[in-house]
């Protein structure tokens, strides 16, 4: 591994500085994929910035609008172990749950896996299904994206130099709605995804859904939503026809590649019957808490 300087600013301004002192910069938040990159010669830097020193990075809260604000440094099991978390965002801990075992799970962030960039990264569709949206902070100020448009490429986000990932912003579940990730692996633990699939429904009285998001995983060179497969349930009653149409929606969007891990007609295949099932649960997750 080349060698670097560690830094470990107390205070968002002293990150900010940090950024913009000449030196080619990586940020550390878990370090599970940067140090793996820098020690396997992938990435390279003069100064590695650690953000877990950094209070706004470190803390989450639940608004009184019923919404969440997740610092992006915050370790997942922190956040999957919050029962309030548990109950009304039970699509977030489906992908804080798999990503690693226990041991990463303690260190890696949302803001890792998202800014890392991988179109297998399973943060991504979840929160894609869950319409959350993204504070990006830099000396200069802060901006708000929606989560799908961090993305630009395998490995590469949208933030311009000087910027970080400050927070990630979940918004109210809406009253009778459900939301489920999972993913194709071919073994048990400890694998990326193949192909998998985040959505989230809500539905009125007569279980006609009223409004829906699809995302996939690892099917494309980003995560991508599917405009079309929203499309294919909204208006529509949450049965196995709709569901059906929506998975073939889901894997009509999916321009997968075909390497080591599924070929391209598998990871089709998996974009429409992960979407079903996804909807499935997503459906019994609202009937379970009528
Ligand atoms: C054994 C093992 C198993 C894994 N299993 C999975 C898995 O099942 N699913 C999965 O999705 N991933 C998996 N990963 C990858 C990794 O653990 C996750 O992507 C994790 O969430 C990364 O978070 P981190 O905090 O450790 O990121 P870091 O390694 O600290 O950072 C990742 C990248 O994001 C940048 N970054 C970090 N924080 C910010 C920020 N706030 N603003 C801007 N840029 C930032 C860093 O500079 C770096 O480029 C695995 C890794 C290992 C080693």
């Amino acid at each position: 591994m080349d060698s670097f300087d560690y830094l470990a600013p107390r205070s968002l301004n002293e990150a900010f500085s940090a950024l913009g002192n000449g030196k080619t910069s990586l940020l550390l938040a878990g370090g599970t994929d940067v140090i793996v990159q820098l020690r396997e010669g992938r990435r390279h830097c003069d100064q590695l910035i650690d953000l877990k020193h950094i209070p706004e990075l470190m803390s989450y809260k639940a608004n009184a609008d019923g919404s969440l604000e997740i610092g992006a440094a915050v370790p997942l099991a922190e956040l999957y172990e919050n029962t309030d978390i548990q109950r009304r965002f039970p699509a977030l801990v489906d992908c804080a749950t798999i990503i690693g075992g226990i041991a990463i799970q303690s260190r890696a962030t949302l803001g890792g896996n998202l800014s890392n960039a991988s179109p297998a990264a399973d943060s991504s569709p979840a929160l894609m299904a869950l319409n959350a949206r993204l504070v990006i902070a830099s000396s200069a100020g802060s901006r708000e994206i929606a989560v799908e448009d961090y993305f630009a490429g395998p490995g590469r986000n949208t933030l311009q130099p000087g910027e970080l990932l400050l927070q990630v912003k979940i918004p109210a579940p809406a009253p009778n709605s459900g939301a489920f990730y999972h993913r194709f692996i071919p073994r048990n633990e400890m694998d990326i995804a193949v192909a998998s699939s985040g959505v989230a429904i809500t539905l009125d009285a007569d279980e006609n859904i009223t409004a829906a998001r699809v995302a996939l995983g690892a099917v494309a060179a980003t995560p991508v939503l599917v405009p079309a497969a929203a499309a294919a349930l909204i208006g529509k009653p949450a049965n196995a026809e709709t569901f059906a149409a929506a998975g073939e929606a889901a894997a009509a969007a999916a321009t997968p590649i075909d390497d080591m891990r599924g070929g391209i007609a598998q990871r089709k295949h998996l974009a429409k019957i992960l979407t079903i099932r996804a909807l499935d649960n997503a459906l019994n997750r609202i009937r379970e808490n009528r």
